[in-house]
Protein backbone atom coordinates (compact mmCIF):
# COMPACT_ATOMS: atom_id res chain seq x y z
CA UNK A 1 0.00 0.00 0.00
CA UNK A 2 0.93 3.34 -0.63
CA UNK A 3 3.24 5.30 1.91
CA UNK A 4 1.94 7.97 3.82
CA UNK A 5 4.33 11.09 4.25
CA UNK A 6 4.06 14.34 5.84
CA UNK A 7 7.32 16.41 4.48
CA UNK A 8 8.29 20.25 5.87
CA UNK A 9 9.62 22.31 3.21
CA UNK A 10 11.98 25.17 5.03
CA UNK A 11 12.46 27.05 1.74
CA UNK A 12 15.16 29.42 2.69
CA UNK A 13 14.75 29.93 6.42
CA UNK A 14 16.69 29.34 9.45
CA UNK A 15 20.25 30.01 10.45
CA UNK A 16 22.89 27.16 11.00
CA UNK A 17 22.30 27.10 14.48
CA UNK A 18 18.71 28.16 14.79
CA UNK A 19 18.35 24.70 11.65
CA UNK A 20 20.23 22.58 14.59
CA UNK A 21 18.16 23.65 17.42
CA UNK A 22 14.90 22.55 15.15
CA UNK A 23 16.07 19.62 14.02
CA UNK A 24 16.89 18.25 17.10
CA UNK A 25 13.36 19.20 18.48
CA UNK A 26 11.86 17.09 15.86
CA UNK A 27 14.05 14.74 16.02
CA UNK A 28 13.48 14.56 19.97
CA UNK A 29 9.66 14.79 19.11
CA UNK A 30 9.43 11.92 16.92
CA UNK A 31 10.96 9.71 19.66
CA UNK A 32 7.97 9.98 21.61
CA UNK A 33 4.84 10.09 18.81
CA UNK A 34 3.55 7.34 16.97
CA UNK A 35 3.56 8.09 13.57
CA UNK A 36 1.56 4.86 12.82
CA UNK A 37 2.84 4.14 9.24
CA UNK A 38 3.40 6.97 8.44
CA UNK A 39 7.01 9.19 6.86
CA UNK A 40 8.10 11.82 8.29
CA UNK A 41 10.77 14.43 5.78
CA UNK A 42 12.58 17.29 6.59
CA UNK A 43 13.56 19.43 3.54
CA UNK A 44 15.91 21.94 5.05
CA UNK A 45 18.29 24.55 2.81
CA UNK A 46 20.51 22.31 1.28
CA UNK A 47 23.94 23.41 3.33
CA UNK A 48 22.12 22.31 6.54
CA UNK A 49 21.70 18.55 4.32
CA UNK A 50 24.50 16.95 6.02
CA UNK A 51 23.94 17.87 9.66
CA UNK A 52 20.27 17.04 8.88
CA UNK A 53 21.50 13.55 7.84
CA UNK A 54 24.08 12.80 10.45
CA UNK A 55 21.08 13.50 13.22
CA UNK A 56 18.78 11.38 11.17
CA UNK A 57 20.68 8.44 10.60
CA UNK A 58 19.34 8.05 14.39
CA UNK A 59 16.02 9.33 14.24
CA UNK A 60 12.59 8.68 12.29
CA UNK A 61 12.76 10.86 9.99
CA UNK A 62 14.06 11.31 6.40
CA UNK A 63 15.84 14.21 4.86
CA UNK A 64 14.85 15.66 1.34
CA UNK A 65 16.75 18.47 -0.59
CA UNK A 66 14.86 21.45 -2.03
CA UNK A 67 16.15 21.20 -5.46
CA UNK A 68 19.11 20.21 -7.83
CA UNK A 69 20.99 21.15 -10.68
CA UNK A 70 19.84 17.62 -13.66
CA UNK A 71 23.86 17.02 -14.44
CA UNK A 72 26.11 14.61 -11.96
CA UNK A 73 28.92 17.59 -12.28
CA UNK A 74 30.45 20.25 -14.38
CA UNK A 75 30.48 24.06 -15.17
CA UNK A 76 27.20 24.65 -13.46
CA UNK A 77 28.52 27.49 -10.53
CA UNK A 78 26.26 27.34 -7.32
CA UNK A 79 24.57 24.55 -7.99
CA UNK A 80 24.49 20.67 -6.57
CA UNK A 81 23.77 17.68 -8.56
CA UNK A 82 21.85 14.53 -7.14
CA UNK A 83 25.11 12.52 -6.87
CA UNK A 84 26.25 15.02 -4.17
CA UNK A 85 22.67 14.46 -2.60
CA UNK A 86 23.46 10.86 -2.95
CA UNK A 87 26.56 10.44 -1.49
CA UNK A 88 24.45 12.45 2.08
CA UNK A 89 22.21 10.14 2.12
CA UNK A 90 19.85 12.32 0.71
CA UNK A 91 16.34 10.67 -0.29
CA UNK A 92 13.73 12.47 -1.47
CA UNK A 93 14.41 16.13 -3.29
CA UNK A 94 11.59 18.88 -4.17
CA UNK A 95 11.17 19.97 -7.64
CA UNK A 96 8.85 22.14 -9.01
CA UNK A 97 7.71 23.98 -6.18
CA UNK A 98 5.12 26.84 -7.56
CA UNK A 99 8.34 29.48 -6.27
CA UNK A 100 11.15 27.94 -8.45
CA UNK A 101 8.27 27.39 -11.48
CA UNK A 102 8.13 31.66 -10.39
CA UNK A 103 11.23 33.35 -9.65
CA UNK A 104 13.56 30.71 -11.49
CA UNK A 105 11.35 30.08 -14.93
CA UNK A 106 11.45 26.34 -14.56
CA UNK A 107 9.34 24.44 -17.22
CA UNK A 108 7.90 21.33 -17.48
CA UNK A 109 10.39 20.46 -19.87
CA UNK A 110 13.43 21.27 -17.47
CA UNK A 111 11.79 19.67 -14.29
CA UNK A 112 11.46 16.42 -16.86
CA UNK A 113 15.54 16.51 -16.49
CA UNK A 114 15.67 16.93 -13.16
CA UNK A 115 13.32 13.90 -12.52
CA UNK A 116 15.79 11.66 -14.80
CA UNK A 117 18.83 13.12 -13.33
CA UNK A 118 17.09 12.07 -9.73
CA UNK A 119 15.85 9.15 -10.19
CA UNK A 120 18.84 8.01 -12.29
CA UNK A 121 20.70 8.23 -8.72
CA UNK A 122 17.51 6.56 -6.56
CA UNK A 123 16.30 9.94 -5.04
CA UNK A 124 12.69 9.83 -5.08
CA UNK A 125 11.34 13.29 -6.33
CA UNK A 126 8.63 15.17 -4.41
CA UNK A 127 6.98 16.78 -7.98
CA UNK A 128 5.00 19.80 -7.28
CA UNK A 129 2.12 20.77 -9.24
CA UNK A 130 -0.77 23.05 -9.01
CA UNK A 131 -2.54 26.01 -10.34
CA UNK A 132 -2.67 29.65 -9.63
CA UNK A 133 -5.88 31.22 -8.87
CA UNK A 134 -6.88 33.10 -12.33
CA UNK A 135 -6.58 29.58 -14.04
CA UNK A 136 -8.95 28.01 -10.72
CA UNK A 137 -11.16 30.80 -11.51
CA UNK A 138 -11.56 30.45 -15.20
CA UNK A 139 -11.94 26.79 -14.64
CA UNK A 140 -8.51 25.42 -15.76
CA UNK A 141 -7.01 23.97 -12.61
CA UNK A 142 -7.37 20.08 -13.89
CA UNK A 143 -6.00 21.23 -17.72
CA UNK A 144 -3.01 23.01 -16.04
CA UNK A 145 -2.04 20.09 -13.53
CA UNK A 146 -2.75 17.67 -15.91
CA UNK A 147 0.09 19.41 -18.22
CA UNK A 148 2.25 19.92 -15.71
CA UNK A 149 2.69 16.06 -14.37
CA UNK A 150 2.15 14.59 -18.46
CA UNK A 151 4.88 16.80 -19.52
CA UNK A 152 7.37 16.47 -16.53
CA UNK A 153 6.07 12.67 -15.23
CA UNK A 154 4.71 10.63 -18.04
CA UNK A 155 7.86 9.74 -20.22
CA UNK A 156 8.71 7.66 -17.37
CA UNK A 157 8.66 3.73 -17.43
CA UNK A 158 6.17 2.37 -14.77
CA UNK A 159 8.59 0.74 -12.25
CA UNK A 160 10.13 4.86 -12.28
CA UNK A 161 6.93 6.58 -11.94
CA UNK A 162 6.57 4.42 -9.00
CA UNK A 163 9.70 6.05 -7.04
CA UNK A 164 7.95 9.07 -7.72
CA UNK A 165 5.77 11.00 -4.74
CA UNK A 166 3.17 14.03 -6.07
CA UNK A 167 2.35 17.13 -4.27
CA UNK A 168 -0.89 19.27 -5.12
CA UNK A 169 0.14 22.41 -4.28
CA UNK A 170 -2.74 25.26 -5.24
CA UNK A 171 -0.64 28.30 -5.56
CA UNK A 172 -3.05 30.41 -4.20
CA UNK A 173 -2.85 28.42 -1.07
CA UNK A 174 0.93 28.40 -0.21
CA UNK A 175 1.81 30.70 2.52
CA UNK A 176 -2.03 32.44 2.14
CA UNK A 177 -3.51 30.80 4.70
CA UNK A 178 -6.33 29.88 2.74
CA UNK A 179 -6.69 26.22 2.59
CA UNK A 180 -8.06 24.55 -0.11
CA UNK A 181 -11.02 22.86 1.18
CA UNK A 182 -11.22 18.85 1.95
CA UNK A 183 -13.59 18.47 -1.46
CA UNK A 184 -11.35 20.69 -3.87
CA UNK A 185 -8.30 18.52 -2.77
CA UNK A 186 -9.56 15.30 -2.78
CA UNK A 187 -11.47 16.55 -6.54
CA UNK A 188 -7.84 17.38 -7.44
CA UNK A 189 -6.25 14.51 -5.87
CA UNK A 190 -8.56 11.75 -7.28
CA UNK A 191 -8.20 13.32 -10.36
CA UNK A 192 -4.60 13.05 -10.87
CA UNK A 193 -5.18 9.33 -10.05
CA UNK A 194 -7.37 8.81 -12.61
CA UNK A 195 -4.83 10.56 -15.35
CA UNK A 196 -1.84 7.78 -13.43
CA UNK A 197 -4.23 5.16 -13.71
CA UNK A 198 -5.11 5.93 -17.60
CA UNK A 199 -1.95 6.28 -18.48
CA UNK A 200 -0.49 3.06 -16.26
CA UNK A 201 -2.60 0.89 -14.70
CA UNK A 202 -4.87 0.77 -11.80
CA UNK A 203 -2.57 -0.39 -9.30
CA UNK A 204 0.30 1.93 -10.28
CA UNK A 205 -2.68 4.78 -9.44
CA UNK A 206 -3.20 3.56 -5.85
CA UNK A 207 0.50 2.74 -4.77
CA UNK A 208 1.43 6.29 -6.02
CA UNK A 209 1.80 8.73 -2.48
CA UNK A 210 -0.33 12.21 -3.31
CA UNK A 211 0.38 14.63 -0.93
CA UNK A 212 -1.58 17.99 -0.34
CA UNK A 213 0.67 21.57 0.04
CA UNK A 214 -0.83 25.00 0.93
CA UNK A 215 -1.44 26.39 4.42
CA UNK A 216 -2.10 22.79 5.64
CA UNK A 217 -2.08 23.17 10.00
CA UNK A 218 -2.64 21.68 12.83
CA UNK A 219 -6.34 22.05 13.07
CA UNK A 220 -6.81 21.15 9.19
CA UNK A 221 -4.63 18.45 8.94
CA UNK A 222 -6.88 16.21 10.01
CA UNK A 223 -10.01 16.68 7.90
CA UNK A 224 -7.20 16.71 4.69
CA UNK A 225 -5.26 13.86 5.29
CA UNK A 226 -8.80 11.65 5.90
CA UNK A 227 -9.50 11.86 2.51
CA UNK A 228 -9.88 8.66 0.46
CA UNK A 229 -6.89 10.10 -2.16
CA UNK A 230 -4.85 12.45 0.16
CA UNK A 231 -2.01 10.71 0.92
CA UNK A 232 -0.42 13.41 3.69
CA UNK A 233 1.26 16.82 3.09
CA UNK A 234 4.28 18.62 1.57
CA UNK A 235 4.29 21.61 4.54
CA UNK A 236 5.96 25.27 4.20
CA UNK A 237 5.11 27.72 7.52
CA UNK A 238 4.39 25.16 9.70
CA UNK A 239 7.25 23.17 9.53
CA UNK A 240 9.62 25.25 11.19
CA UNK A 241 6.80 25.11 14.12
CA UNK A 242 8.23 21.93 15.92
CA UNK A 243 4.93 21.22 18.44
CA UNK A 244 2.67 22.13 15.16
CA UNK A 245 4.89 19.86 12.57
CA UNK A 246 4.39 17.17 14.94
CA UNK A 247 0.67 17.82 15.45
CA UNK A 248 0.38 17.47 11.65
CA UNK A 249 2.74 14.55 11.48
CA UNK A 250 0.43 12.57 13.20
CA UNK A 251 -2.69 13.35 12.06
CA UNK A 252 -3.43 10.33 10.00
C1 LIG B 1 4.94 25.00 0.39
O1 LIG B 1 5.61 26.01 0.18
O2 LIG B 1 5.22 23.92 -0.15
C2 LIG B 1 3.81 25.12 1.30
C3 LIG B 1 2.91 24.17 1.31
O3 LIG B 1 3.78 26.26 2.07
P1 LIG B 1 2.73 26.62 3.22
O4 LIG B 1 2.46 25.37 4.01
O5 LIG B 1 3.40 27.67 4.04
O6 LIG B 1 1.49 27.12 2.54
Amino acid sequence: MRKQIVAGNWKMNKTFSEAETLITEIADALDDVDLKDAEVILCPPAIYLEMATDVAFESNFKVGAQNIYPEDSGAFTGEISPLMLKELNVTYCIIGHSERRKYFHETNEFLQRKVDALLKHHIRPIFCCGEVLPEREANQHFEVVKKQVQESLFHLSMESFLDVVIAYEPVWAIGTGVTATKEQAQEMHAYIRGLIAEKYDGSTAVETTILYGGSCNGKNARELFAQPDVDGGLIGGASLKPDEFLQIATSF
